[in-house]
């Protein structure tokens, strides 16, 4: 299974996109995560990405591009992956779809999460990611055991520096304006299938799992 990941921030599709690939045996890959890795190896790429990620801009389509083009030629994405996060711009749609084609693949679903500003404002401002393995939590829907400990590596959790309330303003411009028009893109292709993404994760989860096996 080729699958993609739409919404807009904060909708839930890391979490579920975790869940799905655990469970299905497919890579999760988070162009979010993997530009984060980057910064924090402090590579090229990721001190460029930066600047742009600190101000909930969209890092340019071809460092984005080139990066994921990389990710899905490696072995364990050859029969399927679950890709989160990308793409995010038209560009990178059409990119992604000539990268897949050239190789005689395509996708098979694009999983839109439908969810409500509101829920999104909740769930990014109660976001804390684990600094070391990147699980995802909430300070109130999905709390840690322990008050900032990750629950699988015992590490601290943290709030992203993006999920800061001017940045995610900014954030949901972004995909309003950049993003949003891919969900008219992929129902052309007859790829899109919509979730109201305002559900439990339970809930969610057996919808996805539906849509995708
Ligand atoms: P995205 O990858 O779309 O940006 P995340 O998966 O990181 O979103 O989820 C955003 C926040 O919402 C996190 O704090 C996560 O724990 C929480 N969350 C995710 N899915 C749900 C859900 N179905 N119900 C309640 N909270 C959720
Ligand atoms: P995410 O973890 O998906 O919320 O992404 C965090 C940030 O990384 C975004 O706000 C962008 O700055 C950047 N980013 C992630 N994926 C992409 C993409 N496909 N295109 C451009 N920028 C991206």
């Amino acid at each position: 299974m080729r699958l993609v990941f739409l919404g807009p921030p904060g909708a839930g599709k890391g979490t579920l996109a975790k869940i799905i690939a655990k469970k299905d045996g497919l890579p999760h890959i988070s162009t979010g995560d993997l530009l984060r890795a980057n910064i924090q190896a402090k590579t090229d790429l990721g001190k460029e990405a930066s600047q742009y990620m600190d101000k909930g801009e969209l890092v340019p389509d071809r460092l984005v591009v080139e990066m994921v083009q990389k990710r899905i030629a490696e072995a364990d994405a050859e029969n399927g992956f679950i890709l989160d996060g990308f793409p995010r711009t038209e560009p990178q749609a059409k990119a992604l779809k000539e990268m897949l084609r050239s190789a005689g693949k395509d996708l098979d679903r694009v999983v839109n999460f439908d969810a409500s500003d509101e829920t999104i404002i909740i769930r990014l401002s109660g976001r804390r990611i684990c600094s070391g393995c990147g699980e995802i939590y909430h300070t109130k829907n999905i709390p840690p055991k322990a008050e900032g400990i990750c629950d699988r590596c015992g590490k601290q959790l943290i709030q992203r520096k993006d999920d800061e309330e001017a940045t995610v303003r900014n954030r949901l411009e972004v995909y309003r304006r950049q993003t949003a028009p891919l969900i008219e893109f992929y129902r052309k292709e007859g790829l899109l299938e919509n979730i109201p993404a305002d559900k439990d994760v339970k809930e969610l989860e057996a919808l996805v799992q539906n849509l995708v096996s």
